[in-house]
């Protein structure tokens, strides 16, 4: 491709809309354009797919990519076909497809048709497709998700280890891009070596996200409630909520149906199907949270999670780092706000204490480290990215103000003589103690322990008497970050005096501790000015434009975001294109994107327009039965989990006369809905046997009717309830 002299803007433009490479893109691109092995290390929604799908799309020849997971390939391959007019500018490679569409795949391969083959390593390995793409013309090899090569990453795959010997059957002098969200230098230096490239050109960015806004509450007994409100606080913005458990994802997801908030549960322990469907329902916006365990999100590359919560405070600050990483990808606002308490901290301790010790003492390392970030009064964004050797200036640099420590700075107060206090209270107890007995010997407080070892005899015991128990268990966690104290490995939890440690007792320095979390529960509001992205859009528009995205995506069974993102739709209500041409001047929108999908968008601006911004009635409609599908779908989801009517009506702010009155607009049209778990409650065997008979029999299913034959044997309710479960059974 050398020679050739390419305008990239313009090809950037031509197939993505957009106008500006984001970070190093141009530099990767041209490198890879060049033929020459690359490595891109860029943060999660950093837009690494651009820079291997750019040039695969300019290229001669069809470029490999080869992703771990289906669901990602999928995703990249429906985006891709959404900006060409050509289907076949993509595929999938795997397993599933029948023998017509392998066909299909090699014929567009081998006409030329295809720039982009996506496959998965255990399909690469097959003696068939090695075979095959060793006869056609190959522009280059893309390895996404790179870190899976390596053991020291998260999400090790040993598939990834034969890509090396793969690569070299299919062809000599394949240049081989690199691309993944993993910064440690150990994974970097097992990814080069293990791919042959250690003379890769090497693209390394930097891993802040300006438009995420970090905030750690504490974590009380009330944590579900604050995550309603905070959830309600942003209804119909996408959020997925983190938890460590199953059955806390679980609970949690039922609980926020219940209190009439659109979500759904995903756990590996939920079968495929499930999965499957719940993960549609988000990314179609059937719901807007997904209450998760971390088993979700590798798989998702939806742009608009507007938050992340952690119900649970992760086990490492690169999951923390990763995770929260799926707010904002389209660069728009995202909220990443997790709960924290010392105790889940002991919890994920003890349940390490089976491993062998190697792998505890990288794991309590990882801990002591997420202990850090949640209790520190420094700015968050700085402590992330320091964690990932890169400095950051909060005066200078970019979303300097977007966390909760640098809103509203922690109060902290001098305890040099405490510290000294807890330090010398450990070496004098010879560092046998672990924290709590540690706190009960400041604090004059015998137990069983403290009295066999005579501790209580001691001069110092009960230096720390003027200080509740909070405020040296905390002083305690403040020293172990540190660094004065260690904790014992091989007998967990025991305290250990480090170098520092004694040293510091006898030259005691200022030391300021961090007062327990006392930010102003108020910082909801810091968002707002977080809030770049969509200023100056007509909101109004803006609505409809949505609510025809989810039309357009529906029909063609695709994700909204894959027809247009939020960003073009905020572009498009700030600019109201009403021809397919100058739709293309939208940022995000490509001709071939614009001709696509365009036609219906700008005819429904074109109309917005010429009515002077007056809302027609038309638009109203379409809107309203969007809000009522949503109720209708929260009966259906709700009843299928056998929730009380009740509960599900008072959640919905609906008295049960006008709920009964959903219900039967939804049997009525033909969906049923089994309410047996309900009505055997109320009816005993006899009296639906009764009812049934009646309504097989009667002329009108009119209650009116019904309650003169019964005389007021039965309530309204009664047979209304009982009607419903008669027309689910009989009549659809
Ligand atoms: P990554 O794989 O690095 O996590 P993606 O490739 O999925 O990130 O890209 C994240 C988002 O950034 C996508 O929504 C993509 O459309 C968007 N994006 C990529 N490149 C650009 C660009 N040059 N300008 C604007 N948006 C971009
Ligand atoms: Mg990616």
């Amino acid at each position: 491709m050398g020679t050739r002299q390419i305008d990239l803007h313009e090809e950037l433009k031509r197939y993505f809309g957009f106008s500006q490479f984001k970070g190093l893109q141009e530099e990767v691109i041209r490198s890879i354009v060049g033929g020459n092995h690359s490595f891109v290390i860029m943060p999660t929604g950093g837009g690494k797919s651009l820079c291997y799908q750019l040039p695969a799309l300019i290229a001669e020849g069809t470029a490999i990519v080869v992703s771990p997971l289906i669901a990602l390939m999928k995703n990249q391959v429906d985006a891709l076909r959404g900006i060409s007019q050509e289907e076949g500018i993509a595929h999938v490679l795997n397993s599933s497809l029948t023998k017509g569409e392998i066909k299909k795949v090699k014929e567009d391969i081998t006409n030329g048709v295809t720039k982009l083959l996506y496959v998965a390593p255990e399909s690469l390995t097959k003696e068939e497709n090695v075979e095959f793409l060793r006869g056609v013309t190959v522009s280059f090899l893309a390895i996404d998700e790179a870190h899976c090569i390596s053991e020291w990453g998260h999400d090790f795959r040993p598939e990834y280890r034969n890509l090396r010997k793969i690569i070299g059957r299919i062809g000599d002098n394949i240049p081989i891009i690199a691309v993944t969200a993993t910064a440690t230098p150990k994974v970097q230096e097992d990814i080069l070596k293990n791919l042959g490239i250690t003379d890769a050109n090497t693209f390394k960015a930097s891993f802040n996200r300006p438009n995420l806004y970090y905030e750690v509450r504490p974590k009380t007994a009330q944590v579900d409630a604050d995550i309603i409100r905070f959830v309600k606080q942003n209804e119909g913005k996408s959020g997925i909520i983190y938890c460590l458990a199953r059955k806390r994802v679980e609970e949690l997801a039922q609980t926020l149906q219940v209190n009439g908030l659109k979500a759904v549960p995903y756990h590996a322990g939920l079968d495929a199907k499930t999965r499957v469907r719940h993960q549609d329902m988000f990314l179609m916006e059937d719901v807007d949270v997904v209450v998760a365990t971390i088993a979700f999100g590798m798989g998702i590359d939806k742009p608009d999670v507007r938050f992340v919560i952690h119900h649970d405070i992760p086990k490492s600050i690169e999951s923390y780092y990763q995770e929260t990483g799926r707010a904002g990808r389209d660069g728009g606002e995202g909220h990443c706000l997790a709960f924290y308490a010392y105790k889940d901290i002991e919890k994920l301790e003890k349940f390490m204490s089976g491993k062998p010790v190697a792998e505890q003492e990288i794991g309590h390392a990882l801990l002591q480290e997420v202990v850090a970030f949640a209790e520190t009064s420094m700015s968050r964004r700085k402590f992330i990215l320091h964690y990932f050797g890169e400095e950051f200036d909060n005066a200078t640099g970019e979303g300097g103000m977007l966390d909760d420590n640098m809103r509203n700075p922690k109060k902290q107060h001098e305890a040099k003589e405490e510290l000294v206090k807890v330090l010398s209270v450990i070496r004098d107890t010879n560092e046998i103690y672990k924290s709590k007995e540690i706190v009960l010997t400041l604090r004059g407080k015998e137990n069983a322990i403290i009295s066999s070892h005579k501790t209580h005899e001691q001069p110092f015991f009960g230096i720390g008497h003027d200080q509740k128990k909070e405020y040296w268990f905390a002083l305690i966690r403040q020293a172990l970050v540190a660094g004065y104290i260690k904790k014992d490995i091989e007998t967990y939890g025991v305290v250990k005096m480090t170098p520092q440690g004694l040293d510091y007792i006898e030259n005691p320095v200022s030391f300021m501790m961090t007062d327990d979390h006392v930010f102003d529960a108020n910082t909801d509001n810091a968002i707002v000015s977080a809030q770049k992205a969509g200023a100056g859009a007509d909101k109004k528009l803006l609505e409809m434009l949505k609510d025809l995205r989810k039309k357009v995506a529906k029909k063609l069974d695709v994700p909204p975001f894959v027809v247009f993102q939020d960003p073009s739709l905020e572009d498009m209500s700030i600019k109201y294109p009403v021809s397919v041409e100058e739709l293309g001047n939208v940022h995000g929108v490509g001709d071939g994107k614009a001709k696509k999908y365009g036609k219906e968008f700008v005819a429904l601006i074109d109309r917005y327009v010429s009515d002077n911004e007056i809302l027609r009635p038309d638009d109203l409609v379409v809107k309203s039965t969007g809000a009522n599908s949503g109720l209708k779908l929260y009966i259906i989801q709700n009843v299928d989990r056998k929730l009380p009517l009740d509960d599900l009506a008072s959640a919905k702010g609906k008295d049960m006369a006008d709920f009964i009155k959903e219900m039967e607009a939804i049997v009525f049209s033909g969906t049923r809905l089994n309410i047996d778990y309900w009505i055997n409650d109320i009816l005993d065997e006899d009296q639906q046997e009764e009812l049934h008979d009646y309504f097989m029999e009667a002329e009108t299913d009119k209650i009116e009717v019904a309650m003169e034959e019964f005389d007021g044997d039965y309530e309204d309710e009664e047979l209304r309830l009982y009607r419903i479960k008669f027309m689910s059974e009989v009549a659809n």
